[in-house]
């Protein structure tokens, strides 16, 4: 028998607080998930809990408050290693989000394998986070960037792939879901490209951990990054996957406490992974948050979300259809609940603006997308982006907003 797909967004809503009120005298709407989701009550209350009853610093305490805050950080670290699909938790990494995970890899990882005329192969759908750090990198050691166009529907063109890859390519760099205009890239196919000459794969997670279901050991990536904030968890967490031969062999991305065995005035030795890649007091309390986030996710499961956000961009593509103007960027098929869009010639912050009047939160700019923007031959958009707690009342009052737009500039 088929599990009943459909989600009962009553009910959800009612987990998360912060969208039982009014903006601007109007029911909040909020479709800025792509940016950063809200957070469920879960969530809310396992912080409180944890700061309430068991905070105290990690590992290093024998008393029975360490004891707990060690038992629950590394308990969210092995949450986190099943969330991806990943069998051994010490491959995850906490980090501050995608953007420090990245950044981690570029660095660790980057000066040790990337050298003069090596290249990285990146894609024109990346956020700047899986652009400036590569671009920072190659400066440093000599090497060049190279990009995957997308086609007219902003799919990546795969068929470029046999003349971008090289024996030189020492890394690819993807998105698996587009925060710009949607894409769902397919991932496995790059990775088994890549592989075939050699190269590393680091995936961009932040749209697609949140959304849908994953299993990192399938997708045969060498590393992957997200972030906790989109996914119903805390800011300044997020989670970076890599394969333990490769972990093992990065050295560290910062020094400090946590991260060291033995200490002399002129040398250290390193814990392994994956504390040789977290110096310092870690951010204990979100982690447990994260934690709390993805059994929330887990319990509501992931395929339904990503069923629910289907149907939700189906709709809203349908709706939209009727108003004049409305022109939707992204592919037709494997598509996210991202929906960027124009409105004729209206500039994407005045349709923004004119929509948080009516308690829409939208997103209007370039989504940190700057090069895929200039692809597309736009300098920004504006954005509608779904998740578990949007309904289709939602769309309908997306749709209303944007005819006030125009009304409003006609
Ligand atoms: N990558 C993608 C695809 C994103 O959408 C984002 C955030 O919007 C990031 C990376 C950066 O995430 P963070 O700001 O949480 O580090």
């Amino acid at each position: 028998m088929r599990a009943n797909m459909s989600l009962d967004v009553t009910a959800i809503k009612r987990d998360f607080p912060i969208l039982g009120q009014e903006v601007n005298g109007h029911r909040l709407v909020y479709l800025d998930n792509a940016a950063s989701s809200q957070r469920p009550r879960v969530v809310i209350e396992a912080l409180e809990r944890y700061y309430e009853r068991d905070h105290a610093n990690v590992h290093r305490g024998i008393h029975e408050l360490s004891t707990r805050a060690t038992r629950a950080y590394e308990g969210a670290r092995e949450a986190s290693a099943r969330f991806i699909g990943a069998a051994d938790p010490s491959e995850v990494v906490f980090v501050r989000g995608t953007t420090e995970g990245i950044n981690l890899v570029a660095t660790a990882w980057g000066y040790e394998n990337v050298r003069e005329g090596d290249e990285i192969l990146l894609t024109v759908l990346e956020h700047h986070s899986n652009i400036v750090p590569w671009q920072l990198l190659a400066r440093r050691v000599g090497a060049r960037l190279k990009y995957i166009d997308i086609d007219e529907q902003g799919r990546l063109r795969l068929e470029q792939l046999d003349e971008l890859l090289t024996e030189r390519t020492r890394l690819v760099g993807v998105t698996h879901v587009s925060n710009g205009i949607g894409t769902i890239n397919p991932v496995e196919e790059i990775v088994a490209a890549a592989k075939r000459v050699g190269a590393r794969v680091l995936v961009d997670g932040a749209q697609a951990a949140p959304h849908l279901p994953l299993d990192v050991e399938a997708l045969g990536c060498d590393f992957y990054v997200f972030s906790g904030h989109k996914m119903c968890g805390p800011t300044g967490i997020g989670v970076l996957w890599g394969r333990r031969e490769l972990l093992e062999e990065m050295a560290p991305y910062q020094g400090g406490g946590e991260m060291i065995e033995i200490v002399e005035l002129e040398r250290a030795t390193y814990k392994r992974p994956p504390h040789k890649f977290e110096a310092g007091t870690p951010n204990i309390a979100d982690a447990v948050g994260l934690a709390a986030a993805m059994d929330y996710l887990e319990r509501i499961g992931r395929e339904r979300i990503q069923a629910h956000e289907r149907d939700l961009l189906a709709y809203a593509l349908e709706r939209t259809h009727e108003i004049p103007g409305f022109r939707a960027f992204g592919p037709e098929r494997d598509h996210s609940g991202v929906l960027s869009f124009e409105l004729g010639d209206l500039h994407p912050h005045d349709v923004g603006q004119i929509l948080n009047d009516r308690g829409v939160a939208v997103r209007a700019g370039h989504h940190c997308n700057q090069p895929l923007m200039r692809r597309l031959g736009v300098t920004a958009t504006t954005r509608a982006s779904f998740y578990l707690y949007n309904g289709r009342d939602d769309v309908d009052a997306l749709c209303e907003g944007l005819r006030d737009v125009i009304e409003f500039f006609s």
